[in-house]
């Protein structure tokens, strides 16, 4: 067994806190990663926080890694020791069903395990994250940066930028396309971005006037304040396609009035509680509301890839794994510009 340190919590109402743990020995296709830079998703909060009723405890939270590999397993082939790599939301699914066969782990048929508060299929017992300073994962699930990627601002693209590519790609965003991104947190400022870069006309949706000038600079063509009834009006009838990146509850018929005919509302934002539909948003106009979860593991490379050609990556302010859980409270109070990252150099202080 490995002996690792990271930061867990015990229970849904404590704080993190420094822990010991294990974890499997690097198997014949695992690769062993020294931990450099975890990104800080909203979804760490709401399982850390039980707030999708399914935690198990101890909860070591985490799924936007980056780090270098120390070890690769006697049957690794496409890595090596040294190799700047990531690892995302998963870390195993069937391998066999027809969405794993098409690339869709994250819709396999029998559940994909998730890269923490899932099931170690080896030792057993919860898979914990990358708050940590190493990890042991199937190769089949470890992604490669690329080259001329910070590795620090590269972490979240593992989560926010997989979640938000996907979507946009399975709607065709593109030239013509008005979309619209509601939320400028860790997956609204991905939005934006890759929205900017497949050729779409953005309008940016937030609760907070102040994000304005940040917006039009990531990449929004437009921003609307969406706590303005006025402002919100005049977008009726306008979007082909809306991404909805919002951690809270909220309002969702009001977006649904801004699409056009056949326009789709993707929820990505995962609140806690359900958000109530009006049928007849939908029933005019035949819109659409539907759903999109993180993105596979080719469609992650190619994300990877896309953004390194592009030069995108995520405006993130670096945090020590000390500070989780103030970081934590600023990101319920929209407080994120626009990602956390936790340098896992700081679990080595005191
Ligand atoms: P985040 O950084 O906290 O951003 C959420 C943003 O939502 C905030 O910055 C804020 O933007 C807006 N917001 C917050 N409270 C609001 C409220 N009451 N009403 C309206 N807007 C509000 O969170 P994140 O990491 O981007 O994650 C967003 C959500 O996506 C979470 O629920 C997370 O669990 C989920 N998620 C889903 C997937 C998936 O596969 N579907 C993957 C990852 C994460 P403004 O200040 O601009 O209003
Ligand atoms: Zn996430």
């Amino acid at each position: 067994m490995l002996t690792c340190t990271g930061f867990s919590a015990e229970a849904a109402d404590r704080p993190l806190a420094r822990t010991v743990f294990q974890r499997r020995d690097t198997g014949p296709r695992d690769v062993r990663i020294d931990i450099q830079y975890c990104g800080v998703c909203h979804s760490d909060l709401h399982t850390a926080r039980n707030e999708w009723h399914n935690t198990v405890y101890p909860c070591i939270p985490g799924h936007e890694i980056v780090g270098v590999v120390a070890e690769v397993g006697t049957e690794v082939t496409q890595f090596r020791a040294g190799d700047t790599v990531g690892v995302g939301c998963m870390v195993g699914s069937c391998g066999s069903c027809v969405s794993c066969r098409d690339g869709l782990e994250q819709y396999c048929e029998t559940g994909f395990n998730p890269t923490y508060n899932g099931q170690d299929p080896v030792i057993g017992g919860p898979t914990f994250g990358g708050y940590a300073d190493s990890i042991v994962v199937d190769e089949s699930f470890v992604l490669r940066i690329p080259e001329g990627l910070d590795p620090a601002a590269a972490a979240p693209l593992l989560c926010a930028g997989i979640t938000t590519y996907s979507p946009l790609r399975h709607w065709k965003a593109g030239p013509g396309q008005i979309v619209g991104v509601v939320g400028l947190g860790g997956l609204g400022h991905m939005g934006v971005k890759l929205a900017r870069a497949m050729g779409a006309h953005v309008v940016l949706f937030t609760t907070s006037p102040g994000k304005k000038e940040d917006a039009l600079r990531l990449g929004a063509h437009e921003v609307v304040v969406s706590r303005n009834a006025e402002e919100m009006a005049q977008q009726a009838n306008r979007f082909d396609l809306i991404l909805d990146c919002v951690a809270a509850q909220h309002p969702i018929d009001d977006y649904l009035a801004l699409l056009k005919r056949d326009g789709t509302l993707v929820q990505v934002g995962a609140p806690e509680h359900p958000l109530p539909v009006a049928v007849f948003s939908l029933i005019f106009k035949r819109r659409n509301f539907a759903g999109s979860l993180i993105g596979g593991i080719p469609e992650t490379q190619e994300m990877l890839d896309f953004c390194a050609s592009r030069g995108i990556a995520a405006d993130i302010e670096m945090i020590r794994i000390q500070d989780i859980n103030t970081a934590y409270e600023r990101m319920l109070r929209s407080d994120v510009k626009y990602r956390f990252v936790i340098d896992m150099a700081s679990l080595g202080e005191a």
